[in-house]
């Protein structure tokens, strides 16, 4: 699952339109972030088998810190608890760590039977849809697109920039996802770790583009666009009829 993870965090914006996109990505796509550095330091592992070919290529041995179940229950709970302590507000916090959680079950549905419960578990799970890669490519286009339309129609681009980032980071994203079907395998589980790096690339265009953007909803001001206007109370006391 790539683009799927990154649908989602789209998605967000329309939820939370005071969080910046940049936030929401880095959120659905955190525990992928976090791999490749691990797989860098040998904390986590990963072997190449070529011969395999599709989406058994990589094959995921050792990840539990950022793959198993309670491994994205800690990385949730710690990105809300520090987005919390960075906004110094408690608002949208429990939004983004279930965004954060959101990669698991995406995870969980496409992935071989490779993800541990905890660190040392030794029942793994995955429901294993890669093997049906049209199917794969279908849920994942649909929830690609879902959150595009859903970016678009919640947020207008104040200047060229904001409209023209955003597309860029759109194409890469497609660009990235193609690629990795079609070109050749990684040279080494060490090429694909800094390969992967470029999802920072991701966050920050879309921390960039989304700056040169505007939520739709413009709300009076002193109210927050993630919470309904209060009621206007009439000055006029009732009469009693
Ligand atoms: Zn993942």
């Amino acid at each position: 699952m790539f683009i799927g993870h990154f649908g989602l965090g789209l998605a967000g914006k329309k939820i939370a339109p005071k969080v910046s996109l940049g936030t929401w990505l880095m959120a659905v796509q955190l525990v992928d972030i976090i791999w490749p550095t691990l797989l860098l330091l040998g904390v986590e592992k990963a072997t190449l088998h070529p011969e395999l070919g599709g989406s058994r290529t990589i094959a995921f041995t050792y990840y539990p810190f950022t793959h198993s179940l309670l491994g994205a229950i800690g990385w949730s709970v710690a990105f809300g608890v520090a987005y919390r302590i960075i906004t110094k507000s408690s608002q949208n916090a429990p939004l983004l760590s279930l965004a954060v959680f959101s990669h698991w079950v995406l995870d969980l549905i496409v992935h071989f039977h490779d993800l541990p419960l905890y660190p040392g578990s030794t029942t793994y799970v995955g429901f294993g849809l890669w093997a049906n890669l049209p199917a794969t490519a279908i849920i994942e286009t649909a929830l690609f697109v879902t959150g595009i339309v859903l970016y678009f129609t919640s947020t207008t681009a104040k200047n060229r920039k904001g409209r023209l980032i955003i597309w860029l980071l759109i194409i890469l994203l497609v660009a990235t996802h193609l690629y990795s079907f079609w070109a050749p395998p990684p040279a080494s589980i060490k090429a694909l770790a800094w390969s992967a790096q470029v999802q920072w690339l991701f966050v920050l265009l879309a921390y960039w583009g989304d700056r040169n953007r505007t939520p739709k909803f413009i709300p009076p001001s002193g109210t927050s666009p993630d919470l309904p206007a209060p009621p206007v109370r009439s000055a006029i006391p009732s009469l009693p009829v």
